[in-house]
């Protein structure tokens, strides 16, 4: 059988310094989803001013998360960290009783003493159950990415998830409301139902699993849950994931084959946000055909928008960087991905900032590190980070996906055309 796409393109493994954001950056959307959990990181100052100014203003009248202070007295051994976690953690459910699921979050300073929040989940989750459950996972930034923080919060919750036997779809992954209701939309459109979601915006509505669970991850860096979802015995579908048209359509027709869901009502469903969303990127791909785009290694979206920017934008992929390429997952998508561009896992920073000043491509994807730093020397960047941050999944935000790709080449574009300007009035 002949490989198609990137499946059998060689992948340069680097292991070097990296520049990605740790777990904790996963709260910030993760709090949003989950409204009745609480987001407890057992951390430093450093962890708690990340969070702080990564979450912006705060819009909720009462925080979702918050960090509790590794101290030097604490770092040196000389508290009991285990009883000061039990006062903080009652002192936090008195206050907060609305509180339903509290998750103790990891951090470097945490992990570097040997703080074992598993016990401390497991001895608190007895003490409040069973209006609280408390779990724990780790947002660590040593040897991570920061979607890692949800795949571990994810997987984190899937041992305690009740057993079914029932025949049900299971999408995973924290979507904004609105993306994830438009996909519910249609899949009942489908006559597929009841769909279950994970993480549910309530823990009173956490999906129950068992080996008749049919697991569409909707992002590629859940592999951890998909592991765990898998020893529950559910079964998992293949399919790319759904950005773009294209990307949702093969991720919907998946579903729609697992559930025998006739052609005739897949095309009924589909036709119309099908057409919006070639129409909407179409819109946005005028000023993306025949550019060149360079991944640096940062959400694990890599390959997925690799494809989607080079098979509807009309761009060529350079480099397609990512922090771990899982090939179980990805599998569709490498398929899908012409071959060409120089596929890479892991990173050694300076060597990839020599290929991206070589290549010179028209638009390079980093966080938020590189970003200034490239932009001075030319270069324009998108931020990683906003692809996680901003509503980007299925047919009705297809064009916003490919808009956040055109905006940096805009305002490029603009201000060289402003240049000129400029100096005719010096
Ligand atoms: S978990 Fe580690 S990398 Fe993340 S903010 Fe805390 S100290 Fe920094």
């Amino acid at each position: 059988m002949t490989a198609r796409g990137c499946t059998n393109t060689p992948v340069l493994k680097e292991r070097g310094q990296r520049e990605v954001f740790c777990g904790l950056t996963g709260i910030i959307w993760l709090h949003r989803k989950m409204q009745d959990a609480f987001f407890l990181v057992v951390g430093s100052r450093t962890c708690a001013h990340l969070l702080q100014s990564a979450a912006g203003v705060m819009i909720f009248a009462e925080p979702r998360f918050g960090t509790a202070i590794l101290e030097e007295k604490d770092l040196a051994g000389l508290a009991d960290a285990q009883t000061e976690i039990d006062r903080e953690v009652a002192r936090l459910l008195a206050r907060r009783p609305d509180i339903r699921q509290l998750f103790l979050v990891g951090s470097c300073p945490s992990e570097v003493i040997k703080l074992d929040l598993a016990r401390a989940a497991e001895r608190l989750s007895a003490e409040h159950a069973p209006h609280v459950r408390v779990l724990n996972y780790s947002g660590s930034g040593i040897e991570t990415t920061f979607t890692q923080g949800e795949d571990a919060c994810l997987a984190a919750m899937v041992p305690g998830l009740p057993q079914t036997e029932a025949k049900e779809l299971l999408m995973v992954g924290a979507l904004p409301d609105v993306v994830e209701d438009q996909a519910l939309a249609l899949l009942a459109a489908m006559g597929v139902g009841p769909v279950r979601c994970l993480p549910a915006r309530r823990s009173a509505d956490l999906p129950a699993v068992g080996p008749n669970t049919v697991v569409a991850l909707t992002q590629p860096f859940l592999g951890d849950t998909h592991a765990a979802l898998m020893r529950r015995g559910a079964q998992s579908l293949s399919a790319p994931f759904p950005f773009g048209e294209e990307g949702t359509t093969a991720w919907l027709q998946a579903i729609a084959t697992e559930f025998s869901v006739s052609p005739e009502v897949f095309e009924a469903v589909t036709a119309a946000p099908r057409a919006r969303a070639r129409k909407a990127v179409a819109a946005q791909a005028q000023d993306l055909d025949g550019k060149s785009v360079f991944f640096f290694p940062d959400s694990q979206l890599e390959i997925p928008l690799a494809r989607f920017l080079t098979r509807e934008c009309g761009m060529t992929a350079i480099e397609v960087g990512t922090p771990y390429l899982h090939r179980e997952l990805l599998a569709s998508e490498l398929e899908l991905l012409e071959e060409g561009p120089v596929l890479s896992e892991g990173q050694d920073v300076d060597l990839q900032l020599d290929r991206v000043r070589t290549a010179r491509p028209d638009l390079t994807v980093c966080g938020l590190g590189l970003a200034n730093p490239l932009e001075a020397e030319g270069l324009a960047t998108k931020w990683a980070i906003e692809l996680v941050f901003t509503p980007v999944h299925f047919y009705e935000q297809a064009g916003d996906l490919a808009g956040l790709f055109a905006r940096p080449l805009r305002r490029r574009n603009l201000l060289s055309g402003l240049a000129p300007r400029v100096e005719a009035a010096e």
